[in-house]
């Protein structure tokens, strides 16, 4: 299931839980609570939450019967009634978890960016490195990305984001894996001079957790359907010019091993981690800054079967 939160276009009520539907005609978003009142009328059991974060607290039955909503709606598409279903251009696709418990960054994850940004050979860390993204700097799929006022240089990273779904601590390498609930991506926007300040002193925050500079989705594809998250090539574009191209069996430290190591502060249902980024990042391309973002560009990440995450790049307020 490709699991999305949404705003539609004739409510001012957003974070609606939905599907999106592929069909021959269109992409449609189908509203699960007002599909599952259409699929099993009368029903008491088993009512699906509307967000994503209570359904995945909910676990696996709660996740079956949006599942059996979908089988219903998909056998009896054309009996739909008006506002289970909307293309999905109508209505205002938010980003998979509003509001994530703690977002898990790992930095220098791939080979390639190790060595753009740190040097030709530079070591991979032996263990899984990162920091904590805030959770307040998640937008959603074309949501304006807004330039701090304290930052010339605004980077990209496309990451894959894994979404817990059963919680753990001290979870074995062999179990992590089982406990995503699904994969989305995420654009890792960083303030590069912030950043570089701050890992001077040996710690890493407010560059890269300025406003909106958390993008995720367009949708939370579960987990049932890509049991190995190591198989995706990964792109990111600005304004149509291929910046990074990677591919997850790149990784340094695999999912199971980044879930695993960051279990140990325990996870919870709706906390991300993501894969780290491929090369091809602005800063690699330092002395030349001509990569950095500006206002009017136009940012797209994309990971196969994943979408792609488009946002645009607004001038600082403030
Ligand atoms: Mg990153």
């Amino acid at each position: 299931m490709k699991i999305v939160r949404y705003c539609p276009a004739t409510s001012r009520k957003c974070g609606r839980l939905g599907l999106l539907v592929e069909r021959p005609e269109g992409t449609y978003v189908l509203d699960l609570a007002r599909a599952r009142v259409w699929a099993f009328p009368g029903s008491r059991q088993s009512p699906i939450p509307n967000d994503v974060l209570p359904l995945l607290r909910s676990g696996q039955k709660a996740l079956a019967m949006a599942q059996k909503v979908l089988d219903a709606a998909l056998s009896r598409w054309d009996d739909l009634p008006f506002g289970v279903a909307m293309p999905v251009g109508d209505v205002r696709l938010e980003a998979p978890i509003g509001r994530p418990g703690k977002i898990i960054c790992p930095g220098l994850n791939f080979r390639k960016h190790l060595e753009e940004t740190q040097g030709p050979g530079a070591k991979p860390p032996e263990r899984p490195y990162g920091f904590l993204k805030a959770p307040s700097s998640v937008i959603g799929p074309d949501d304006p990305i807004v330039m701090p006022i304290w930052t010339q240089k605004l980077d990209y990273e496309v990451e894959l984001a894994a979404v817990i779904g059963v919680g753990g601590t001290n979870i074995p390498r062999e179990q992590a894996l089982r406990h995503v609930a699904g994969y989305t991506i995420l654009n890792d926007v960083s303030a590069r001079e912030v950043q570089a300040a701050e890992r001077q002193a040996g710690f890493l925050t407010l560059g890269k957790s300025f406003p909106t500079s958390c993008p995720m989705g367009p949708y939370l594809l579960t987990a049932d359907e890509l049991p190995d998250p190591h198989i995706l090539s990964m792109e990111l574009r600005v304004n149509g010019e291929v910046r990074q191209q990677g591919h997850t069996s790149d990784l340094i430290h695999d999912f199971s091993a980044i879930i695993a190591y960051w279990s140990r502060m325990g996870l919870e249902p709706g906390d991300v981690i993501s894969s780290g980024t491929p090369s091809g990042v602005a800063l690699g391309r330092e002395p030349d800054t001509s990569w950095y973002l500006k206002p009017g560009d136009v940012v797209e990440a994309r990971i196969e079967r994943l979408g792609t995450l488009r946002n645009p790049v607004a001038a600082p307020v403030g």
